[in-house]
């Protein structure tokens, strides 16, 4: 840290990325395909995981379009080669209905998805960065200040004066660098929470991963590597408060009996809450700030499209830069075409899961009726369920 010295001479590059996480280093590996210099400013360094390692309890479930922009910037083999656990059927239903079963066949993919953990995604991701002639990684402490010019953004950091054409702002739900660029945000936190437990169960992996809708709130189960799985209980923050609390073996029989028989027997691991939160950034850009990732929207985690958004974001910033000449890449222009293009996409997502969110926590007989016959729709119209599961796909 040299926050008491004197600033020194500019470090110049053309982007500067602020955080190392999945979204901020996917970013930087596709900017440096199209042949920019970037810098990566990170506050903790990734951690170094094996297959040996134990299993991290922050998983994703990736999609085919995000598994194709990893496979460009040459890093799905080496996340699939610590571990990953492919799906290839999703099951949700209501209590003891019928469930709806999306399965791959249905859209002629040999799979839906992989289940990660976000550890081993930003760590491949990470080191290739590391590797890369165009990309600088630096380990920060603290963003000071942002100073935007007609043509360039400056970021002081630990004392030091970073130049760029373009700051990218990938630093998360609590993004200092949309603080400083002064873009507000809208949202808000739900009444549930979400507890997150990791489990070893005693089959080998599975291949599907399914959703209980109940009025108190969705229990999902997601397949891991090595037999493990992740449970996430969503219920009211006090609730997840005191099943928190609770020593493992009686957890244990909490989570038999509220989630259904196909979970069978398993072992409790590891435990830990999330508050599930709304937040959506009123603009996108601001002079040579962008925003990407969480730092732009934190989506309700149930159809767990968070970090796929994310990469969405990256494909179509990349995208519409791929299309402007060497002078104004980072241009009013391009970077407006890239907000137009996210921000509705992303608010048509968030308010979706809301509308899911809403009509399944409503006990009323009538919305629970109409619901069962959505559902049963859905079963019934090969159509319907296919576009469905290709949307929910990415595709
Ligand atoms: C319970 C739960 C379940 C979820 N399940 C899924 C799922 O199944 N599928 C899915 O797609 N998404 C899921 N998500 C969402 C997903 O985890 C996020 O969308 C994803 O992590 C966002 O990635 P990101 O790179 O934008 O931000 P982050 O993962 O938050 O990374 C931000 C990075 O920036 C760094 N940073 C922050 N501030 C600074 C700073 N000032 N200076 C330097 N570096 C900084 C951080 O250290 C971090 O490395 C879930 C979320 C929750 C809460």
């Amino acid at each position: 840290m040299k926050s008491q010295q004197a600033p020194c001479p500019h470090k110049t590059t053309q982007a500067l990325i602020v955080g190392g996480g999945m979204v901020g280093c996917a970013t930087a590996l596709m900017l440096a395909q199209q042949g920019k210099r970037v810098t990566i400013l990170e506050r903790a360094e990734p951690k170094a995981i094996s297959a040996q390692s134990p299993m991290g309890l922050r998983v994703s479930a990736l999609n085919l379009a995000s598994e194709k922009l990893l496979s460009e910037i040459d890093c799905w083999n080496d996340i699939v080669g610590v571990r990953a656990c492919r799906y290839r059927r999703l099951a949700v239903w209501e209590d003891q209905l019928e469930p709806v079963e999306f399965h791959a066949d249905d859209i002629s993919q040999t799979h839906l998805g992989h289940i990660v953990e976000n550890d081993v995604v930003q760590m491949v991701l990470w080191q290739r960065c590391l590797q890369h002639e165009l990309i600088d990684c630096q380990l920060i402490g603290s963003v000071e200040s942002l100073m935007q010019q007609h043509n360039h953004s400056e970021l002081t950091v630990d004392g030091d004066v970073y130049r760029a054409d373009l700051v990218i702002a990938c630093d998360g739900g609590q993004s200092r660098i949309r603080q400083l660029a002064g873009i507000g945000v809208e949202g808000w936190q739900y009444q549930q929470h979400a507890l997150v437990v990791g489990i070893d169960t005693e089959q080998a992996s599975q291949d599907i991963t399914w959703q209980q809708m109940s009025a108190t709130g969705p229990k999902a189960f997601l397949p891991l590597a090595q037999g493990k799985g992740s449970l996430v209980w969503y219920h009211h923050a006090d609730e997840i408060a005191q099943l928190k609390k609770l020593p493992h073996p009686q957890l244990l029989s909490a989570i038999r009996q509220a989630f259904p028989d196909q979970l069978g027997h398993f072992a409790i691991e590891q435990v830990a809450s999330f508050p599930l939160t709304r937040q959506h950034a009123q603009a996108y850009v601001d002079g040579r700030v962008v925003l990407l990732g969480d730092s732009a929207h934190l989506i309700n985690p149930l159809a767990g499209q968070g970090v796929n958004l994310g990469f969405k974001d990256v494909r179509a910033l990349i995208d519409v830069m791929a299309d402007a000449d060497e002078a104004n890449w980072a241009s009013d222009k391009i970077l407006t075409a890239y907000q137009r293009q996210r921000k509705f996409d992303n608010l048509a997502m968030m308010s979706a899961m809301d509308a899911i969110y809403a009509t399944f926590s409503n006990a009323r007989p009538s919305v629970k009726i109409a619901r069962q016959f959505g559902l049963n729709l859905i079963n019934k119209l090969p159509m319907a369920k296919r576009l469905a599961t290709q949307y929910a796909c990415g595709l």
